[in-house]
């Protein structure tokens, strides 16, 4: 079975690797659809991202679907044929942490295609994938494209989460990436009123627009667009910061309201912060980092046509053609969310 493989930066191959057969409690499944991830990009770009960089090959990939092929001893609940969305998260559910039911901070944490850890944690974007069956969320009904969403949908569902009360709030979205068209998705579904976007491309921001943002601004062409939210101390109950980038961050904060909840989501390195600001309007300031129990949730709200990610599945491209998928998926002129079909 064919596996993609990054070996350094820009260095990308599809390698052979054996098919492994499902144990105890575990299913075998034949990858439909994968999602390049930021982080995926991250290690194709630069070989990694800030102090976490690539030690030896590694499978990339972590936001994947697929239909399973067997069922390992005592599989219940599972068919064979089932269209799943696996969750990446695999913590070791005996440590401090996860004692404590924070499962995404996990100190044996085995996220897949992830270099923070060595050896590396290897990916999912291989055609044949062994999952623990607590994994797998039953997609039924679902596109393998929707369901291989889950993964990005569940990181803002985990921060919409941490946000506190949504009802009727305030909200601005820094960074419209696919992170941040699915926090706008999110906020909407939790009662958000006004939802405003930034981002420095006009195409993402037309996604924005189409995720239900009543107000897109390009920082690119007016970086004081968000003056206009600035009277009075501030508008905005909840920021979204999804783009990692200190300017974002700062403009953000300026046009908060005192008591407001910034959830930072984006990882661009460690950044400067306007700490006065911060303090004298009392704001709270929360890091956000992936999810657990979110994933099943948002299987379960795409399922019930709640929150509707299709249209920014922006393309598809054939496994053969990974390396073209790669390139397009950086290029926020033209794609939210590039996929690469395992089929
Ligand atoms: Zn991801
Ligand atoms: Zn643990």
């Amino acid at each position: 079975m064919k596996s993609i493989v990054i070996h350094a930066a820009k260095d990308l191959r599809i390698e052979d690797r054996d098919v492994a057969a499902p144990g105890p409690g575990e299913v075998q499944i034949k990858l439909a659809t994968g999602g390049i991830c930021g982080s995926d990009l991250h290690y194709f770009n630069h070989g990694g991202f800030g102090p976490v960089r690539l030690k030896e090959p590694m499978i990339l990939g972590h936001e994947v679907s697929g239909h399973i092929t067997a069922l390992g001893e005592g599989v219940t609940g599972l068919s064979i044929g089932q269209l799943v969305a696996v969750s990446p998260s695999r913590p070791c559910g005996n440590c401090r942490y996860c004692h404590e039911g924070r499962y995404n901070q996990c100190l044996n944490m085995r996220f897949y295609g992830s270099a923070m850890p060595f050896p590396h944690i290897q990916g999912a974007f291989r055609q044949v994938l062994v999952a623990d069956a607590a994994q797998c969320a039953p997609a039924d009904g679902l596109t393998p494209g929707e369901a291989a969403m889950a993964e990005p949908l569940a990181v803002c569902l985990h921060a919409t989460r941490r946000a506190g009360g949504m009802m009727g709030k305030s909200v601005l979205v820094t960074g419209c990436g696919p992170i941040g068209i699915l926090c706008i998705l999110a906020a909407r579904r939790a009662g958000a009123d006004l939802v405003v976007a930034t981002d420095l491309s006009e195409f993402t921001l037309s996604k924005a627009r189409e995720a239900g943002a009543d107000v897109t601004l390009n920082m690119s062409k007016d970086a004081e667009a968000l003056d206009r939210f600035t009277p009075e101390k501030g508008t905005f109950d909840i920021l979204y910061e999804c783009s990692g980038a200190a300017p974002a961050l700062s403009a953000g904060i300026s046009a908060m309201r005192p008591g407001g909840t910034i959830l930072q989501l984006g990882l661009g390195g460690d950044m400067n912060l306007p700490m006065m600001a911060i303090t004298a309007k009392e704001l709270s300031l929360k890091g956000s980092f992936r999810f657990h129990a979110e994933f099943f949730t948002a299987v379960s709200l795409m399922q019930k046509g709640l929150v509707d990610v299709k249209p920014f599945i922006t393309q598809t491209f054939p496994l053969k053609e990974s390396l073209a998928a790669f390139e397009m998926a950086g290029n926020r002129n033209q794609a939210v969310k590039a996929q690469i079909e395992f089929a």
